[in-house]
């Protein structure tokens, strides 16, 4: 009798294993109680400056690399409390080595390097509370690879790569469900709006930071304050030409 509870005991844990795929890092960002609201800031170190090129040798175009890590981390804040605002950067150039200062630099920086050459390596994240003063949080993308619009195994997408990375940076390790974002090959996305995250992933980050919805909160981009301050320029101008015509 109390071997075949033993037995059903066993069998239980071993489902419970297979179930749960997900691997925990065991580091998280402070968080008050598991589902309270964590904020974390991010910025575009180096991302931004041309440095990420197409297969053909193109710059990957600014449109493409902020649109990649929004979506990216929406998937992740639409599963957990998480607020993400982004702020300017300051801090120092990119590089794996320990930074010399870090205050006021944001959580989660975005940048490139070199990290082995084409092939093999796409990118790296730190995770938070990482031991080497500055870098938690970090997503390096390796620019001596070619990135795709649409992903292939040789040619990644950033979507793809930005949402795994960003799964390691908040506390996620590789996940052993071979259909999971964190298993160690990430998926390729389809270009902007196909990313998606899987049960595990779901399940993964809500046994960090508990289940709800948080927020992505971008910088608006110079081009949009442009055009803002032209349509209130044309609306004062309508309001102006009403006035005058005694509307
Ligand atoms: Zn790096
Ligand atoms: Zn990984």
């Amino acid at each position: 009798m109390i071997r075949t509870s033993a037995y059903i005991l066993l069998i239980f844990i071993a489902t419970a294993r297979s179930a749960d795929a997900f691997v925990l890092t065991g580091t998280k960002w402070p968080q008050a109680f598991l589902g309270a609201p964590v904020t974390l800031t991010y910025s575009y170190a180096n991302l931004l400056d041309g440095g990420l090129l197409d297969p053909n040798n193109q710059p990957v175009s600014t449109a493409v690399i902020r649109g990649s890590i929004q979506e990216a981390l929406s998937l992740w804040a639409s599963v957990a409390p998480l607020n993400f605002v982004e702020v300017p950067d300051i801090g120092p150039p990119i590089s794996d080595s320990q930074y010399a200062f870090t205050t006021g630099m944001a959580d989660i920086r975005f940048g490139h390097h070199l990290i082995d050459g084409f092939g093999n390596v796409k990118a790296h994240g730190y995770y938070p509370s990482s031991p080497v003063l500055g870098l938690s949080g970090d997503v390096h993308f390796d620019d001596y690879d070619r990135w795709a619009y649409v992903g292939s195994l040789t040619y990644p997408d950033l979507l793809g790569c930005a949402e795994h990375e960003i799964g390691h940076a908040l506390g996620l390790d590789h996940s052993l469900d071979l259909n999971a974002v964190m298993y160690p090959t990430f998926h390729r996305m389809n270009g902007l709006g196909t990313g998606f995250l899987t049960p595990d992933d779901i399940a993964g980050i809500q046994a960090i930071y508990g289940a709800g919805k948080g927020s992505v909160h971008p910088l608006p981009e110079p081009g949009t304050i442009v055009l803002a301050v032209t349509a209130l320029a044309f609306a004062g101008l309508l309001s102006w030409q009403r006035r005058s015509r005694g509307a």
